[in-house]
């Protein structure tokens, strides 16, 4: 993954400051290796352009058959959305009415054979000798381009190989994308070789420099060259673990992100060892079944249970004083949609009634559709500079507004940023523990990310609302993440039955999952709290793993 050596790396992330050297250039550095990165975008939907018109022109037959396959998904498509509508109307859940099965199942055979004419013509205008020469032709012009594209980007070449690596996965699959740019960016320092953290820490290197003691640290990044000599760009470095004595650094990166208004700076180091990153106090043996969700208790919200296979269960509860720390940021954050409102309001009332200077009659020309208080924020502090005669109170009203907005954002984004940290700081927690003790985790195999990003329906009523509230509260996938980073194994299971199935019987039953925390099993008379019920279920359905030598 990283560069051509096999050795087993790691990441160790050190939080940083933005550079006090160079830091012009290390913006300028990183925002060419966007735009390097978008230019590799093109070339590569140039390639594929160019190779498209001479498979096509190559071959009669796929045209047609291209079109049919686009016609027959467009079919299918019809077909789908009519069994949704029958469904719905139906209050039912289901695959539609036999005619219309009847009918998917037919128009997916004619794909298929579609999609076989259109492989074939495909193949064939590959084979001739004319393709095989043209394709020749375009490679070599693609990599001439990029070549060009490398030597204009002026980008220090650590960081255009990141880049060229990333660009890699370009070449198949889906049409890649241009990127936005939003301010993040990537520097990076190839350290061929490798260097151990006592050679980063005696200066003499020409790539990457440690300076300072173990825990404050001066961290000095080639960025460039003048001449033969490097071009630093030097920035602080809390260094809160320190680089274990057997490792080489094979990578430096230094990384910027947005976060709110302001960047967040990152050094991370790519560490190789020949003994490998076994974590030392990892369990041997043992299977624990986790259930992720989301569900309020009187003590707080539930997040997970927990069951393993040497008879103990727990659960992992967000303590209701967390929980209060993200309806507090909520509330600060409807306080401040309702004084924006208010404040746009009487704006726009305003402008209507007033002549208005040019620069401002066009700044809020839209200002009819303006979501954001950062519109009228940016607005406030343009003005300061545009006064003119008869703005005196709604100026005054606006920038009081402002000013009062800001404290309360800067209150809500803290309240949120502490949010996540307990929440980070529980779910590593509890994912350390449960590694100690057991070697495979059983976990359920859900997107929880799509789940996150699904469209909700309007007509939602509050119920739901407050349950989405407390899954984005929850964040099952982070825990997820944490646990998947942290166990020596992880098992993902199928749970379609994870809570519907009884542990103890294992017949099926109805349980309304949301409203009842126990139920009792009408097939065996068992009684159990579900979300036990739903980790004991995940610990069975695993095949029991065999102990590690
Ligand atoms: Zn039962």
């Amino acid at each position: 993954m990283f560069g051509h050596d096999s050795l087993p790396s790691c990441i160790y992330s050190y939080g940083a400051k933005a550079p006090t050297i160079n830091a012009e250039l290390v913006n300028a550095q990183m925002s060419a290796a966007h735009k390097y990165g978008n230019k590799l975008v093109e070339i590569e939907l140039q390639r594929r352009e160019a190779t498209n018109a001479l498979v096509r022109r190559l071959s009669p037959d796929l045209e047609a058959a291209e079109q049919a396959v686009a016609d027959l998904d467009q079919r299918i498509k019809a077909v789908q959305a009519a069994i949704r509508l029958t469904n719905q109307s139906a209050r039912k859940k289901g695959k539609g009415t036999p005619e219309q099965r009847a009918e998917i199942k037919e128009l997916r055979t004619k794909r298929k054979e579609a999609a076989g004419r259109r492989k074939e013509a495909k193949a064939l205008a590959y084979e001739s000798l004319e393709a095989k020469a043209e394709l020749g032709t375009i490679n070599q012009a693609t990599g001439q381009t990029m070549r060009d594209a490398r030597a204009e980007s002026e980008i220090y070449w650590g960081t255009y190989l990141q880049v060229e690596q990333a660009a890699g996965k370009n070449r198949s699959g889906p049409p890649p994308r241009f990127r936005r740019w939003t301010g993040d960016g990537k520097l990076a320092v190839q350290i061929q070789g490798g260097m151990t953290a006592e050679d980063a820490f005696a200066g003499k290197d020409k790539r990457f420099i440690l300076e300072g003691d173990s825990k404050y640290a001066q961290a000095w990044i080639r960025i460039g060259s003048e001449g033969r000599q490097p071009v630093w760009a030097v920035v602080p470095v809390l260094m809160h673990r320190p680089i274990p004595d057997d490792c080489l650094i094979k990578w430096v990166y230094l990384i910027r992100r947005r976060v709110e208004a302001h960047h967040k700076w990152q050094l991370c180091l790519v560490l190789s060892r020949a003994g490998g990153w076994q974590k030392p106090d990892l369990a041997r043996s043992g299977n624990v079944g986790i259930d992720f969700g989301w569900r309020l208790l009187d003590h707080g919200l539930r997040v997970a249970y927990w069951a393993g296979d040497d008879g103990q269960s727990g659960e992992l509860v967000l303590p209701i004083r967390d929980v209060g720390r993200w309806q507090k940021a909520d509330d600060l954050q409807s306080i401040r949609d309702e004084r924006f409102n208010l404040a746009l309001t009487s704006f726009r009332e305003w402008l209507r009634a007033h002549e208005l200077p040019d620069w401002l009659a066009e700044r809020t020309k839209s200002v009819g559709q303006w979501r954001a208080q950062a519109r009228l924020a940016a607005l406030v502090i343009h003005w300061r500079g545009e006064r003119f005669a008869g703005d005196e109170e709604i100026f005054a009203q606006i920038e009081a507004w402002r000013k009062k907005d800001k404290h309360l954002w800067t209150w809500e984004v803290n309240q949120r940023r502490k949010a996540v940290a307990w929440r980070v700081d529980l779910y590593r927690n509890f994912a350390a523990t449960l590694s100690r003790q057991y070697r495979v985790a059983h976990i359920e195999n859900t997107k929880w990310s799509d789940m996150a990003k699904r469209p909700t329906a309007e007509t939602e009523d509050d119920g739901n609302k407050a349950s989405r509230r407390y899954r984005q509260i929850a964040a099952p996938g982070r825990l997820g993440k944490l646990i998947r980073e942290r166990f020596a194994e992880v098992v993902k299971e199928e749970a379609a039955y994870t809570t519907q199935r009884c542990h103890a019987c294992g017949e099926l039953a109805q349980f309304d999952a949301a409203t009842h925390l126990w139920t009792k099993c009408r097939h065996c008379g068992a009684e159990w709290d579900q979300d036990y019920n739903a980790a004991m279920n995940l610990l069975a359905s695993g095949p029991v793993a065999q102990k590690t030598p």
